[in-house]
């Protein structure tokens, strides 16, 4: 029962998330404007907001306009239940909240990223302070286990690594290939994964990019970017439950 209401509990604030993922790039209210249609601008009625619910039985268009309602938003849900349930089996306590807190805000990363190619450097900043303070404190809560040494060695490194790969494919190909986002995104990940899982999540943020690039570039458009902040947040949660799980 408990597990059904965590699960239950990770759809809402997927649901939330997902709204924040459609209105901070636009500067909008989070909190006091009403939910309303992607399409049609109207106000959605409660009881067509129900988490998870809503979707599955509007079969996926929404009640005013009868237009498709976006399949990102029942993933979003589905996939932040899911987290949270796996999240109340592995972790417990203090080191369980931490988890949740430091995915949600790798989920707005990721979606953000996704559909805007726009990454908020104050989440990336958050990732880098929150990391240090607990590698100092209580590293063994962190499920990478390092020491506060290591991350700062590995922001460094993995920083000036991205920024050389930005200077030199800027030289070779005259256009960015990496914005300055990515650069504070991979220091505040490796502020977690230390130097050996650094290596791992770049072999891993490639692999996921190259499947990004074939499942959501159907046209197979030459000029098409990959958003690699998210495919990095992606595998960065990955990582996260093979560096706790092995
Ligand atoms: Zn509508």
């Amino acid at each position: 029962m408990l597990y059904l209401f965590i699960f239950y509990l990770g759809a809402i604030i997927g649901s939330f998330l997902y709204v924040c993922i459609l209105r901070l790039p636009k500067n909008e209210d989070l909190v006091f404007k009403k939910s309303y249609c992607e399409s049609c601008k109207k106000e959605i009625e409660w009881f067509y907001n129900v988490p998870l619910f809503s979707y599955l039985i509007l079969r996926g268009s929404s009640s005013c306009c009868n237009k498709k309602i976006n399949t990102e938003y029942f993933i979003l849900e589905l996939l932040t239940g899911l987290l949270f349930f796996v999240n109340l089996i592995l972790f417990e306590d203090f080191q369980l909240l931490m988890i949740n807190i430091i995915q949600i805000i790798l989920l707005l990363i990721i979606f953000i990223d996704y559909k805007n190619r726009i990454i908020f450097d104050i989440f990336s900043y958050s990732l880098i302070l929150i990391g240090l303070v607990v590698n100092y404190f209580f590293s063994y809560i962190n499920p990478f286990n390092i020491s506060v040494l290591d991350s700062l060695i590995t922001i460094v490194i993995s920083s000036s690594f991205f920024g050389l790969l930005k200077f030199f494919y800027k030289k070779i190909k005259k256009v960015d290939g990496l914005g300055a986002g990515d650069i504070i995104l991979i220091a505040g990940l490796t502020a977690w994964t230390g130097f050996r899982f650094f290596l791992y999540l770049l072999i891993l943020s490639s692999v996921t990019g190259i499947v990004y690039y074939y499942l959501f570039n159907k046209k197979r458009k030459e000029n098409f970017e990959i958003p690699f902040g998210s495919s990095l947040g992606f595998s960065f949660i990955i990582l996260l439950y093979v560096a706790t799980i092995f």
